[in-house]
Parts: structure tokens; sequence; C-alpha cells
């Protein structure tokens, strides 16, 4: 049925001109109607206040949930589901009173089985008599809807994700006001949603964080791109210090305009405690907590730049405690942590603020001090350093002396590069223990020098043996009382190709440094024992030959079964030679070390200490372990010091309870030897006697010796007073 059949016709055809004009226009607009109707999609409802069906259109009848025909006279209630049809009917009683009623939605089950949705729209259908009917328009929405589901369960999702996240979250809008929140953030904020939203951070938070919230939220609006900041704040869940990393970034709308600004706060403290740890790990020391050698070097560097660009001077010192090794090895590792904790501080202490005191490794120290404004300022620190050390350490509950020595190199003075001036304040030190140690020492261009030689020696050294450089001389040892000969002591000598006849000092530190002694020391031993062979060949009493050991050859593997050895190859005799050992040997309380030397003895050697009373000052090994021969140094006997003849004298009586023999070594007047034959002293070897001459002399002068060879009446020498 069109419409023009469904409405009223006009009831009287008036056959005259007015009428057929207006029966023209009311065609016209009911073919308009018409029109209207075939061209929307939707299905067209005429209904009376009850929700009866009047009349239907539509183009599209599948929409309808029974066929036209069955619809009409029904009522809404009839045909649709009880809820649904409340729906339906609550817009046509509103219509009813209103005129119009719009956007209420009902679902219908069509006849095919599908179920869709529509929306009403319902006006009152102006009529001239009394009967209200009411025209709906009934809308298939069902895509819409199924969109808005989608959309709405997503929502939901990420809803509930955002909820469960442990990071903060939040929107808030172009004028700073919270739109959101979740969870996370209520936890730490102590505020709930509903007080947040709605509110800007002036209204939550006090006024110095909330200027601070905006004005990143502004600049992260401005940038357009994402911030990233660190801040602490104080969790109202726990009242503990959290640190905050926190991303902000611009919300846009579909069409790209900024709206807002999303926030994302991560608790980071945790990861803060661990890149900490790592940082500590990785720049500090975990014994002493200072700065390690990275740490040191990147802040030299930083030094050195700031220094540069201001013209300032600045200082490197390199500390290393002396004899620490002793340390350690007597009383321990633990008590070596100890020392070097304690020399930490004292460093620490004897610094200026800015300084930076490091730990580079075993028992070396660093110490950066830029703004040095004289030479001087590094002197008196140095000074102070050496002050701090003076006072006694308490290690292990014994008080023990423990002194250091320093070296310095100066910015830009000495060099204006980080590798260089380590490398010179170490040559510094090196220098500072060479000289006796407990001291300090400036860099100077000779110290270079010096290293170079030190490399040319150490290199030269390693062929001085197979090119037969090296020769022993022999210093004769002679009873003071009758100053009859009746030994000597082996003294190696290097006949250098170019440089001459380079003195033991000079070359002995770089073969043990580098231990080549162990090899060097193999030589002495043969060739010694090889002369002492033969002084013993035809002699009336016998010749001891002192053979100095370095405390290297005692830490390689295999010295006595290789001294054994020698001893077969060459038909020397144990009780020929005595084995010269310096103080420190004794306080390498290694087993081995101990091991070979009651091993040596055992031998028949005998055993000297050599350079007694210049080592570490720990007299009780000499009880621990039988000792022969004492060698006082040479250092208390060239003295002027009369303090130094008092400590000879005490040596002396030590040395007469304890049943040792004692040579005085560095005799060089007959004053001196005077002196010592007065107090007791047995031998001595000295410049007043000989000094030590190639084995074919010595060999010579033995044999011319009252002790020595079967025709010898002569005396090695007249001056000694008898
Ligand atoms: P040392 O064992 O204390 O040797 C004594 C040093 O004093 C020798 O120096 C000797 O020439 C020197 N001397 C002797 N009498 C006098 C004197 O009256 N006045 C003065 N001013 N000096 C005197 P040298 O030969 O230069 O040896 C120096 C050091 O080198 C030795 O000191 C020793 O520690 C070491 N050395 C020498 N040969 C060997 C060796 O074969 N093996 C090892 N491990 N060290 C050696
Ligand atoms: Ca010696
Ligand atoms: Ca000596």
């Amino acid at each position: 049925m069109t419409l023009s059949q469904s409405l009223p016709q006009p009831a009287l055809i008036v056959d005259n001109n007015e009428h057929k004009q207006a029966e023209r226009e009311l065609k016209k607009a009911l073919e308009f109607a018409e029109g209207i109707i075939a061209a929307i999609p939707d299905v067209l409802f005429e209904v009376d206040q009850d929700g009866r069906y009047l009349q239907v259109w539509t183009r599209n009848p599948e929409l309808l949930a029974q066929q036209k025909e069955m619809l009409l006279g029904k009522t809404v209630s009839d045909v649709l589901a009880p809820d649904q049809a409340a729906i339906a009917m609550e817009a046509l009683r509103e219509a009813g009173k209103e005129g119009v009623a719009y956007g209420r939605c009902i679902c219908i089950s069509l006849p095919n089985g599908e179920t869709r949705w529509f929306e009403l729209s319902v006006a009152k259908r102006p009529s001239a008599d009394s009967t209200t009917t009411l025209l709906a328009l009934s809308r298939d929405i069902t895509e819409r809807k199924q969109a808005e589901e989608a959309i709405n369960s997503v929502r939901m999702q990420l809803l509930s994700v955002l909820q469960t996240m442990p990071d903060m979250v939040w929107v808030k809008n172009m004028d700073g006001v919270y739109l959101l929140c979740n969870h996370a953030f209520e936890q730490l904020t102590g505020k709930t949603e509903s007080e947040v939203v709605g509110k800007t951070d002036f209204d939550l938070f006090a006024p110095e964080r909330a200027k601070y919230f905006r004005v990143t939220d502004e600049e992260a609006i401005e940038t357009g791109g994402m911030l990233v900041g660190e801040e602490w704040v104080v969790s109202e869940e726990n009242g503990q210090s959290v640190l905050l990393e926190t991303r902000k970034v611009p919300v846009m709308d579909a069409g790209g305009d900024i709206v807002g600004v999303l926030g994302v706060a991560r608790d980071v403290t945790e990861l803060n405690v661990s890149r900490q740890k790592i940082h500590q790990m990785a720049f500090y020391d975990p014994l002493t907590s200072l700065p390690n050698r990275s740490l040191f070097n990147d802040r030299l560097r930083q030094m050195i730049t700031s220094a540069g660009s201001r013209g300032q001077r600045a200082g490197v010192m390199l500390i290393d405690i002396d004899h620490f090794k002793a340390v350690n090895d007597t009383m321990g590792h633990p008590v070596g942590d100890d020392l070097l904790c304690q020399a930490a501080a004292r460093l620490n202490a004897s610094v200026r603020d800015f300084d930076t005191v490091a730990r580079l490794g075993g028992d070396e120290f660093a110490i950066l001090l830029p703004d040095i404004s004289q030479g001087d300022d590094l002197g008196r620190i140095a000074h102070s350093i050496l002050d701090k050390f003076r006072e006694r350490f308490l290690l292990d509950g014994q008080e023990v002396f423990i002194s250091c020595s320093v070296g310095i190199a100066l910015y830009p003075n000495d060099s204006a590069d980080a590798n260089d001036l380590v490398k010179y304040a170490d040559s510094a030190m090196y220098l500072a223990k060479r000289s006796g140690r407990n001291g300090f020492r400036f860099y100077s261009k000779d110290l270079t020098a010096s290293a170079e030689e030190r490399m040319r020696l150490e290199s030269d050294l390693r062929r001085a043996i197979e090119r037969g450089e090296l020769e022993l001389h022999y210093q004769p040892k002679v009873l003071l009382d009758s100053g009859v000969m009746v030994g000597c002591e082996a003294l190696l000598r290097w006949r250098h190709p170019e440089m001459g006849m380079i003195p033991p000092v000079r070359f002995i530190p770089v073969a043990e440094d580098t231990g080549l002694i162990v090899e060097l020391g193999q030589w002495v031993l043969r060739e010694a024992c090889q002369t002492a062979t033969e002084l013993n060949a035809d002699s009336r009493s016998p010749h001891k030959v002192a053979i100095n050991l370095s405390v290297k050859q005692f830490q390689s593997a295999g010295l006595v079964k290789s001294i054994a050895d020698i001893l077969d190859e060459t038909g020397c005799r144990a009780e020929w030679v005595e084995i010269e050992i310096t103080e420190s040997l004794l306080l390498d309380q290694k087993d081995e070390t101990l091991q070979a030397l009651s091993e040596l003895r055992s031998m028949g050697f005998s055993i000297a200490i050599d350079d007694f009373g210049t080592g570490y000052s720990a007299l009780n090994y000499l009880a621990r372990f039988p000792i022969d021969t004492l060698k006082i140094d040479r250092s208390f006997i060239n003295s002027t010091d009369r303090r130094n003849e008092e400590l000879v004298k005490a040596i002396l009586s030590i040395a007469r309870c304890l049943g040792q023999n004692v040579v005085a070594e560095g005799v060089e007047t007959a004053e001196q030897a005077a002196f010592l034959a007065a107090n007791g002293c047995g031998s001595a070897q000295g410049f007043l006697y000989s000094k030590a001459v190639p084995k074919a002399d010595i060999i010579a002068l033995w044999l011319r010796s009252p002790a020595g060879g079967p025709n010898a009446n002569e005396r090695l020498c007249e001056t000694i007073p008898s």
C-alpha cells in the first residue's frame, strides 16, 4: 500500500477550480512523502497509544519481527519480548506526552533467527480529530551497536590492565584536570580516584610540587614528545621514600590535536640501589671503599682538564706501604687487609677535602691534588702523610710501626699528560723506596733517565750470562784480633760491553724484579762453589765462601735440589759455604722458605743474616730459627753517630747470648777495627783489608795467608792491631 492509499481520502469532490487546485497540491505532498519513505532504509510504523500497529511502511520487510499482515492489529507487547516491549511503550508514552521521543534502543529477534538493534524516534501524528496516533521510525543500528560493544570491551580490558599495573598512570586534560588515574596512583598518593578525577594538582598537592607537575606537563605538551624525569617522593602507603621515573606524553584526539597529558611513573628505587651497587663495584675498591684505578684515571683526566683551563697546578702522588708484604706474610691476610683500611683512613685524613685518595691495587695508593699553589704545598701534604703514618698502627692487638714511600709528580711542570704524571710519580716513589723508604721524592727528569736505564739493563741482563759478561769477585773476611783471612764473600760483577763495570746495586734489583735473579743466582752458586773447592783443595784450615741468596731464589721451586746438584758437580762441601740471607726472608713465614732453609742447614751450610739491623725490626725470628752469623751492616760501622756505636755493642751482646758469630761489614779504618775488636766482634770485611778481587787474586791471597796454603806465612794486612 502506498501512503496516498493509506491516508484518508477527501470526502467530497467538488467540481470547481479551487478544489482541483487543492487536490493537486495534496497529491504532490503525498508523493513527496512516499518518496521520503522509499528513500530511507528505516521502518516506519503508525501505532495507537496502546502500541497497536496501525500501519507499517518499509522497503526492507526482512527487518520486521513478523510479516506486515500479521503485525497489523497486534500490539507491541504481543510482538516483542516483554523487556523490549516495555522500552518501546515508554517511548510511545513520552511522545504522547511531549510530542516526540528519541534515542531509545530495542533489540528484536527476526524471523530468520538474527537479533538486531533498532533505535526508535517517535512523534505524535498531528490530526484534526481527537484520535491520537503515533509515528515511530525504527532504525537498524546493529552495526553501530556492535562496534560500540567492541570498543567498550577493549576499554574495559584496558581499564583492568591499568588497574593491575604496578606503574602509576594518569591522564589530565589541557587545563591540568585529572581525567583518570589507576590503583597504583591511588596507593602512592593516598588519594582515591574519585578524589582525584576532576581536580588539578593544585587541589591535590603542595603548591611547590603542583607547580613542578604543571611545568613538566607544559613541557611535554610544548615539545610534543616524551619527557622523562626522576624524582624522590614519599609514599603515602608506607611512608618510605620512593624514586619515581616519570614519563609524560601529550594525548592527541582523532584529529591529531593535543588534548591532554598522559603520565606513567615507575618505582625505580630498587633499580637505583642496584645501579648504585654496580657503580660502586665498577668504580670503588670493595676493601677500603676508596675510588679504584678506573675512577682514579677518570678523575685524573678531569683534574688535568680543569687545571688546564684555569691555569692551575695539580699534583699526583703515589704511595706505597713499606714492607707491606712482610706484614701480610707474617700476620696473615686479614691483618694485611686491616692495615690497608687503616692506611686508607690515614691518607684521607692527611689530605684536603677536595683531594681524591684512590687505591690502585695491592698496597699502592694514589692521591690527586688539584689546585696546588706552590710545589711546597705538595711537600707539606707528603710530610703530613708521613707524620700520620708515624703513629703506631694497632694490628691484631699489636702495636706495629709502618711507614710508606711517596712519589710526587706535578702538572704541568713535569708533564701535561695523565699517563706520564702517573708514571713519573711512580718513578719518584720507586726512588723514595730505594733511598731507604719512609720518605717522599719529587719526580725529576733524571728519574726518567734512570727508568730508561733500568729497561736497558733489563734487556741486556738477559744476555749477560750467555755472553760471559758476569764475573764473581771475592772480598776477604779476616779475624779482627789477628787479621788472618778465614774466608771471603762472593760478590757479583757485570762487565757491560759499553757501560763498563756495573755495580750489583744497580742490576740486582732489576734482576729481582724480573725474576732473572734465579738464573743469575744459580750461576753465582756454581761459580762460588767451584772457587770454594779450589780454595780448600790444599788448605790447612777450611776457607768459607759466603754466597748471597735472594729471597726470590727461595721462593722459586727446587732451590735445595739444585744446590745439592751443584755441590756434586763442583766437589764442594757444604761446610765451605756460608749462605747470606736478609732478615726479610725470615719474616716470610711460608713453610717452603723455612723448610728450604732448614734443609740447607742440615746439609751442613751455615747461615748468615746480611745487613743485620737495617731491615724489618722484629727480632723474634732470631730465637725461632738457628742462625750462625750476624753481619752488622756497614751503615752502623761507617758512622760518626755515637748512638750507632751503642747499637753495635747491643748487637754484639745479642750475638754473644745466642752463640752467634759476628762479621762487621765495611770496615775502612783502623779505629773502627780497634773499636770492634775491643767489643768482642770476631771478624770483619772492608776496604781496610781488601776490596772484592777476582778469583785468581783471592786464591793467591789465600795461599799466602797463615791459615791458607801450605806455604803461607804472610799476613794479609799488617795494619791490623792485634
Ligand atoms: P752486601 O752483601 O752487603 O755486600 C757488601 C757490599 O759492601 C759489597 O758491595 C762490597 O763491595 C761493599 N763493601 C765491602 N767493604 C766495604 C767498605 O769498606 N766500604 C764500603 N763503602 N763498601 C764496602 P757490592 O759488591 O756493590 O754489592 C752490593 C750488594 O749487592 C751486596 O751487598 C749484595 O746485597 C748484592 N749482591 C752482590 N752480589 C750478589 C749476588 O751474587 N747475589 C745476590 N743475591 N746479591 C748480591
Ligand atoms: Ca752479603
Ligand atoms: Ca751486607
